[in-house]
């Protein structure tokens, strides 16, 4: 007997699939071999260089399986590019500032807002807790990305909180500002209460931030001035509100109507009388009079909270129009009233309404969203709980007209779940309204492979609002805006070297572009000599992160990298980093052009259940904790087989180790069987495509029709994986696997290799080239998806057989299809045989016949093509159904209708399949049975096929079984590879590890050795 396997060679594979150990031996292997270092050298002579820019993760938290589902995508893309022969520059990058660091850190700190920040931890240290917090989650992201087999490169990364990076962002800014599209001024901004900061219109729009909230539903009036009893009637679910109006709009078109109620004379829109009425319980009323919209314009009415407000009053000085009707086409006529109360202090609309008029803008709120003195009686009062005291003191002053409760959908933070005010603050804009045109141009050039994401993205951006990019927070690239305290003068300085040559004092050793130390540097005003201080402002995080194709990049580098070629991140990027992205880049270049040329955007993932990952549900799943139990092959596999990369994923463990691990394992076993039989007979691989073409004619059909199959899956995935369709293209190579390799060619050249006859060395030999081409096709292709596995085989396999092989898989070049290979005729000739396999095996499922049982005729009635194709193929059809012989006729003979006889079919073609079985088949079955048997246990007992065994014991067989099998024991031999096998009538007769079986309801003992 042969050696059997020894497990602790690296060079070997183990009888099972054990991708944990395999992937440990792997990581390791890439590791001291430096193999991610070399794939960089390939930039000397690639076929050609492929952008790329790492979408930063945000150091905030600890990567989940959602996390994971992108990276796999990425690195997908890099090692099959890779392999194409591009060199693509696949470098790290972090997302280090901003507010989710921010206020991870505060809940570190159990600092509750951020007024207690500074007293209590101030800003220095608060800078060095945000290091702290980014370096450790770093660690995680670094250990998850290793445990996945992401190819990315860890020592290259950039870091969007470092010097060097922030002044190549400020360089963006300077751009801005030479072309007068970055400005200060007052501006309604979304802002929350909790996080303290101002939030860009983008951000508004983030998946989830919409909640369903109660509000009041409150309907008010405001009396006519001069007027005896006739008020305007107003709705709106924010009273706090009230207390900033200064304005009512009508809309200038539209029929207004008086309307009787009691003694008093409502003025509300013609076509909302009778809903508005049947809503306030008010039945008895009449329509006095109608007037157009317009004819209402600059009436004055009664603002009912002078008095407890006086600045109000003050304002009635300051402007006209303050308290005034005006009109605006803005207002709907098909809600509410119709009569809108306008608040320039607290919304958009009417804040542009009040600024076209030069009205002033009253906005009595300090950080908190607190009211401040200036709002009178409300002062300290959060906005919010102001809505209550404002319906109460309105009552009081006969204002009120009704109060209820109403539910609807409300912005809200999408880090803190605020519910968010729009305030008017003075801020720093990034005019992008004004290059919407370029900015949607340069969108259209973009490849998003699905078409719902792309709307989406477009949509958004044709909303074209300014981007409000300054933020009241302290961890952050710093607005490098100085202005002069005396003048007014402003100056943007964006680089650290004019800075420290400019300051009016030395600077410190110490100083970095962050708060606190960057606030300290002043600069002398050019124009009047005064003193400029820094505004106070941090940006906006997606402003960090979209600048990184120029900021990530040297000059030289921006020059070969840019544009990006493919990028993919979240769905939710649409708001986020492709549009940051896209608005910078033409910032910065001022033509329509985009930094990337495709983006592919990812559905979400959620839990088995499809509820969204969430910590306060406990079932995020963590990528480092699964993977120290799971395979990242098989995860990998699985996440990318599953959907569609922009579909919402349902990601299931149980799931994971069905399916992907049959078909990883699949391949896994048919490398290990061609690999065993190859040594056996000393096959050697050197240059197995030109012994392809040698062997060429001497080809059986199964071999032509496995390679012709082959060269269609290598287009078709390769196709697949260019328009990111990763789970159709997995499904190719699945197929591939499991049916067209596992199920249906080993079967047919399985019986060629089960010999050791010197005769038919050749043939085995030509079977030998053929699988290692096809199997090691079929690693290379696995490599993007299953890198472990892939480099397994490719070390175990091929490199074992021939060591002159490149280092690793990654090196080897991407399969391309051979047309040569391509047989359509054999192909079509498969497709009948293997339909009329299926029918035979369908009738002996209908007569309980074992596969393994041998029948005597098959009779096959269909049209005369199938007939000759099968004629031609008949040793295998005959092979393949385990049949002795084979009829062909047109029409179904009369003899068939007997009870012995069973049939199917498909279409014109029927098949006949007689039950009977005499004692020769009954012997050659129940030796096949006991063949089975025997297998398995070699297979259980780690003999390799190849190794040939001593002797087989067949025991205790009753007289008329053993009478049978008598005549088969030396084809038994020859299937199970033994020299001989023996059969006794009690197991007594000879000394063995006797294994109990149950053949056709008897017990019958089997040993080996
Ligand atoms: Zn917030
Ligand atoms: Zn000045």
């Amino acid at each position: 007997m042969t050696a059997k396997p020894n497990a602790d060679s690296n060079l070997s594979l183990t009888p099972d699939y054990r991708p944990l150990e395999l992937e440990k031996e792997i990581r390791e292997f890439w590791e001291k071999n430096q193999i991610r270092e070399k794939l960089e050298l390939k930039i000397e002579n690639c076929k050609g260089i492929l952008g790329y820019v790492e979408g930063p993760p945000t150091l905030n938290g600890i990567p989940h399986i959602g996390h994971a589902r992108g990276r796999v995508m990425k690195d997908i893309r890099y090692r099959w590019k890779t392999m194409q022969g591009y060199y693509v520059p696949f470098w790290a990058g972090w997302d280090c500032q901003g507010l989710p660091v921010e206020l991870e850190v505060e809940k570190l700190l159990g600092v509750k807002n951020k007024r207690e920040l500074m007293e209590r931890v101030g800003e220095e240290r608060f800078i060095e807790e945000c290091k702290k917090v980014i370096l450790k989650y770093h660690r995680e992201w670094v250990e998850a990305d290793k445990r996945l087999g992401i190819a990315i490169n860890q020592n290259k990364a950039y870091w969007t909180y470092r010097d060097e990076y922030i002044e190549r962002e400020w360089q963006i800014l300077e751009r801005a500002w030479e072309q007068n599209l970055l400005e200060e001024g007052y501006y309604v901004v979304a802002y929350c209460p909790g996080c303290q900061t101002s939030l860009s219109s983008a951000e508004v729009g983030y998946e989830g931030s919409y909640k369903e909230v109660e509000d009041p539903s409150l309907y008010f009036k405001f009396k006519v001035a001069n007027s005896h009893n006739e008020f305007f009637l107003v709705w709106t679910t924010m009273p706090f509100t009230i207390i900033t109006d200064t304005m009512l709009a009508v809309h200038p078109e539209a029929e207004y109507a008086k309307v009787k109620v009691g003694d008093e004379t409502w003025i509300m829109a013609r076509q909302r009388v009778e809903p508005v009425m049947q809503e306030l319980g008010i039945t008895k009323y009449t329509i006095a009079e109608t007037i157009t919209g317009n004819r209402i314009e600059g009436t004055k009415y009664d603002y009912p909270l002078k008095d407890i407000i006086p600045k109000q009053a003050e304002l009635e000085t300051k402007h006209a129009l303050v308290h005034k009707v005006i009109g605006e086409d803005f207002v709907d006529l098909n809600t509410a009233t119709g009569v809108v109360h306008l608040s320039p202090g607290n919304g958009e609309e009417d804040f542009w309404a009040a600024q076209r008029r030069g009205v002033p803008i009253f906005a009595p709120f300090d950080d908190e969203v607190k009211f401040t003195k200036d709002a009178g009686v409300f002062n300290g009062v959060f906005a919010r709980d102001a809505d209550t005291l404002v319906v109460e003191e309105l009552r009081c002053r006969n204002a009120l007209v009704k109060v209820s409760k109403t539910k609807h959908e409300y912005p809200t933070c999408w880090r803190s779940h605020h519910k968010l005010v729009w305030l008017a603050r003075k801020e720093y804009f990034l005019r992008t309204d004004k290059l919407n045109s370029k900015v949607l141009e340069a969108a259209d050039k973009i490849t998003y492979y699905f078409d719902e994401p792309k709307n989406r993205f477009i949509a958004f951006l044709k909303e074209g609002k300014p981007w409000c990019i300054s933020r009241e927070r302290i961890w952050g690239t710093p607005l490098p805006m100085w202005t002069c305290e005396k003048c007014g003068e402003k100056r943007l300085v964006a680089s650290k070297k004019e800075l420290i040559a400019d300051a009016l004092e030395k600077v410190p050793a110490n100083f970095e572009l962050h708060k606190p130390w960057v606030d300290r540097v002043t600069l002398k005003c050019q124009k009047c000599g005064g003193t400029m201080h820094r505004e106070d402002y941090v940006l906006d995080t997606w402003h960090n992160s979209g600048a990184s194709p120029h900021a990530r990049f040297s000059d030289e580098e921006v020059e070969k990298f840019v544009p990006i070629d493919f990028l993919t991140e979240g769905i939710d990027q649409t708001r986020g980093w492709a549009n940051s992205l896209l608005l910078e880049h033409v910032i910065l270049t001022g033509k329509p052009e985009s930094p990337y040329r495709a983006f592919l955007f990812q559905g979400l993932t959620q839990d088995a259940k499809g509820r969204k990952m969430s910590k306060s549900l406990g079932n995020v799943v963590e990528t480092t904790k699964l993977l120290e139990k799971s395979s990242a092959d098989l995860c990998r596999f699985y996440m990318m087989r599953k959907c569609a990369p922009i579909d919402f994923m349902n990601f299931d463990l149980q799931e994971l180790n069905r399916r992907s691990y049959q078909v990883l394992s699949t391949l896994y076993h048919l490398s290990r069987f061609f690999l065993q039989n190859a040594e056996f007979d000393g096959f050697k691989p050197a240059a197995s495509q030109s012994k392809l073409s040698k062997i060429a004619g001497t080809l059986q059909p199964p071999d032509q029709w496995l390679l012709s199959k082959l060269q269609s899956a290598i287009k078709e995935y390769t196709d697949k994986l260019g328009v990111c369709q990763f789970n159709s293209a997995l499904a190719i190579l699945e197929d591939f696997v499991i049916d067209t390799l596992s199920r249906l060619y080993v079967p047919m050249i399985r019986k060629e290799l089960w010999t050791d006859d010197p005769e038919t060395l050749q043939r085995r030999q030509a079977i030998y080239a053929i699988l290692h081409f096809t199997l090691k096709t079929i690693t290379l292709l696995f490599n993007p998806v299953t890198p472990y596995l892939s480099e397994a085989l490719y070390q175990k396999v091929y490199r074992k057989l021939d060591p002159k092989l490149s280092e690793s898989v990654n090196f080897e070049s991407w399969p391309e299809p051979n047309e040569k290979m391509r047989n359509e005729t054999v192909e079509d000739a498969f497709d009948t045989l293997f339909k009329c396999v299926s029918l035979v095996y369908a009738t002996r499922q209908q007569a309980k016949l074992k596969r393994r049982w041998p029948l005597s005729k098959v009779i096959v009635a269909a049209p005369e093509k199938v007939v000759n194709t099968l004629r031609n193929v008949e040793a295998l059809f005959l092979e393949l159904t385990n049949v002795k012989a084979a009829e062909y006729v047109q029409q179904v003979p009369e003899y068939v209708a007997g009870e012995n006889w069973v049939s199917a079919s498909e279409g014109e073609v029927n098949v006949f399949v007689s039950g009977h079985r005499d004692e020769k088949l009954l012997g050659e079955g129940l030796m096949r049975d006991l063949a089975r048997r025997v297998q398995a246990l070699r297979k259980e007992r780690g003999y390799v096929p190849t190794d040939i065994l001593d002797a087989v014991h067949i025991a205790e067989l009753d007289d008329e079984s053993t009478g049978l099998l008598e005549a088969y024991l030396q084809e038994m031999a020859e299937l199970v590879r033994a020299k001989k096998v023996y059969l006794h009538r009690s197991r007594g007769e000879v000394e063995a590890e006797w294994c109990e079986y149950q053949v056709d309801d008897k017990k019958t003992y089997v040993a080996i050795h």
